[in-house]
């Protein structure tokens, strides 16, 4: 008898590409993120074992957060930390509080920082962590209850050599101090290193505030320089007016680009001619919102849209996609977002010649100054602005031209370079360090 098994094809490449090509886009972020991280294990011809190794988180803890609430009543929220990989490090990585938080995200998110902190070379892996919980629900109490009991479930994981927290979505530096403190407390002394993005009163570090946005800023510059694109007079639009959107807006303002566009969750504001980004900002602090400045309001889809020179994704993942990749009109695409665009379309952007900087790079500024923090944290010294600025902005162009002597070396665009030079190098740890036993 004919043995059935036979009867199955192993599909082609071409099939396969095809058979994607049809079927809804997968945006899921993990899944988008093991496939950024194939495309660069490919060109290294690295093999399965690696592949499955770096693949992999090192380790993922779900927690369970039980919350007092202000009227007495009990909430329990879900939390997760996972540590991608700690072969070059210790791992670090931001917490997110977004009710879109899951394990997935998480998990695309620590990978990125692994790559990320690979890309800019600091003595870090990748972690992420985050609770799936909306923060605006919560009074200021609540939240503190929440992070404090989010840190002490957390703890059996963290500490300066282990896994160092940071802020991202919906946390700041008033969530690392609490964080900090709470660490502390439960040790019996002051652990300054084992978050970053602290107030400077409780060993923070100059500079780290900005710091997302000012490397942003420095990598836009290198691309626009390769790009023959003078930054005066040029124009950008800024989705997400956080803390990486914000200084971002600010900083390309202040090198004379026209900001044209800036939106948040609850939606844009469009000016043709340009808007007064300070407006905007102090619109943003008292009212929540930019929305409340002056301008012709604009959805966020349609702001990503805009033929402007530089587009600046800021907020979340996921929002280039398949879907609207051909109508970006933008040159140059500074991801100050993790993730923002899906491989589907980094293909239709690397087709049409867009330059997309990506965010291992084009945001790697934050975690460089966390690092510069932890350093000084642990050495109980601290720099002053002026050293930070110079170190960052030497970081990130050294990276910048790394990343883009990768790409050109292996014939490809600059998210493939910035990966192939990450993956490369982690790689290269785990594999002289060797698998344990
Ligand atoms: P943030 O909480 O300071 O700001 C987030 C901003 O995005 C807010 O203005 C919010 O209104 C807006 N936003 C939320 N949902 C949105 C939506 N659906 N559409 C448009 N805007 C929306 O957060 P952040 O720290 O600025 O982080 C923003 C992005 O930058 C994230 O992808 C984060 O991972 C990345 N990032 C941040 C840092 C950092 O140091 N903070 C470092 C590297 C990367």
């Amino acid at each position: 008898m004919k043995d059935k098994s036979l009867a199955f094809k192993v599909p082609s490449a071409a099939a396969t590409a095809r058979a994607r090509s049809q079927a809804p886009e997968n945006l899921n972020p993990y899944d988008f993120a093991v496939r950024q991280f194939d495309r660069a294990a490919d060109h290294l011809g690295l093999n399965d074992g690696s592949r499955e190794v770096l693949r992999k988180p090192k380790r993922q803890l779900i927690v369970s957060i039980p919350v007092k609430m202000d009227d007495g009543s009990i909430r329990v929220f879900t939390g997760y930390r996972v540590q991608h990989s700690i072969a070059r490090g210790p791992s670090k990585g931001g917490i997110r509080y977004h009710p879109g938080v899951t394990l997935d995200e998480v998990k695309a998110l620590a990978m990125w920082m692994t790559w990320k902190c690979s890309v800019v070379n600091i003595p870090f892996g990748g972690a992420k962590g985050g609770i799936t919980v909306n923060p605006k629900a919560l009074s200021l109490d609540e939240n503190e209850r929440m992070t404090r009991r989010f840190t002490s479930e957390l703890s059996i994981i963290l500490g300066p050599d282990r896994d160092i927290p940071a802020p991202d979505v919906y946390t700041n530096s008033q969530t690392m101090a609490w964080m900090m403190d709470t660490f502390s407390m439960t040790k019996g002394y002051s652990t300054l290193g084992v978050v970053t993005g602290k107030p400077m009163a409780a060993g923070g570090s100059a500079g780290r505030n900005e710091a997302t946005a000012e490397g942003c800023f420095v990598a836009i510059e290198e691309a626009a320089k390769r790009q023959r694109l003078q930054l005066k007079g040029a124009t950008a639009a800024v989705q997400g007016y956080g803390n990486a959107g914000m200084h971002v807006a600010r900083f390309l303002d202040e090198a004379g680009v026209r900001v044209v566009a800036v939106s948040d969750s609850q939606g844009g504001i469009y000016e043709k001619k340009g808007l007064a980004v300070e407006n905007v900002s102090s619109a943003k602090e008292k009212k929540g919102t930019v929305a409340a400045a002056r301008g012709e309001k604009i959805s966020n889809e349609d702001l990503l849209e805009l033929p402007v020179d530089i587009l600046v994704p800021a907020a979340l993942e996921g929002v280039i996609t398949r879907a609207n990749a051909a109508r970006i009109r933008a040159r140059i695409v500074a991801e100050a977002a993790n993730g923002p665009t899906t491989p589907d379309a980094d293909d239709i952007l690397r087709r049409k010649g867009t330059v997309v900087i990506p965010d291992i790079l084009a945001n790697a500024g934050g975690v460089t100054v966390s690092y510069f923090e932890w350093v000084q944290d642990l050495y109980s010294f601290f720099w002053d602005p002026d050293m930070v600025r110079t170190q960052l902005q030497r970081t990130i162009r050294r990276a910048y031209e790394d990343v883009e002597s990768a790409a050109r070396r292996y014939d490809t665009d600059l998210r493939t370079g910035a990966l192939i030079l990450a993956v490369g190098r982690v790689e290269e740890a785990t594999r002289i360090r060797g698998i344990f036993p």
